[in-house]
């Protein structure tokens, strides 16, 4: 069939709709294809010499994507929490919405009444403004507009060298919300209030400090 120009293929039924458009495509992934008599052999593309490494997959999946990201394996806090953290980049920790996808039965609110989504909890929710708001008093840092926002561009303007401590409070206070969250639906804890974040997550940080 490649020998041939146009390509000698022919199809018993007539390719309709999307069909069409994708055996174009194909036709023409196939035009930059030469083929020889030699041995097939495989190559890796992303890297000079061609052979696979996973750190060479791992770059070209972290390419074009957040800045955070770039940094979630060398921030100095424990091996589970870089977890979490890569875990709620990804959108797939357990809040609601994502159990509702597992046939979870119970209530979709956060303790707010609004839907609990990772969006809300961890940024919009009535509760977690307080805790972004505390922060921000303390230490000047404005709140980030969305998840996208904190995991990407958010500390553009924060000098480096405070870049890495930051990074450390974040992962803390991200855990804490988490935490909390966790005991007051799961556990059916009562804490005085969901400013139990601020401690619980300043706590971790002092732990955390020997790293
Ligand atoms: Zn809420």
């Amino acid at each position: 069939m490649l020998r041939s120009a146009p390509l000698n293929i022919g199809f018993r039924r007539i390719l309709a709709d999307n069909k069409w458009i994708r055996s174009l495509h194909l036709v023409s992934r196939r035009m930059s294809v030469h083929l020889s008599d030699s041995e097939d052999t495989f190559k890796w593309n992303l890297i000079d010499y061609r052979c696979f490494t996973v750190r060479s997959m791992y770059l070209d999946l972290l390419n074009g994507q957040t800045v955070f990201l770039k940094y979630i394996w060398k921030i100095k806090v424990p091996l589970k929490i870089r977890i979490f953290i890569w875990f709620l980049h990804r959108k797939e920790i357990l809040t609601k919405d994502n159990l509702v996808k597992r046939n979870w039965q119970g209530s979709t609110t956060c303790f707010c009444d609004q839907e609990e989504t990772i969006q809300h909890l961890f940024i919009s929710c009535p509760f977690a403004k307080i805790i972004w708001r505390i922060v921000f008093m303390t230490f000047n840092i404005s709140p980030p507009a969305n998840m996208t926002s904190l995991f990407g561009n958010w500390l553009n303007e924060i000098p480096k060298k405070d870049k890495g401590h930051i990074r450390v409070g974040v992962c803390g206070l991200l855990w804490a919300i988490w935490n909390v969250h966790n005991d007051l639906i799961f556990n059916k804890k009562s804490f005085p209030s969901f400013l139990q974040v601020i401690p619980m997550s300043t706590h971790w940080i002092h732990l955390w400090s020997y790293l």
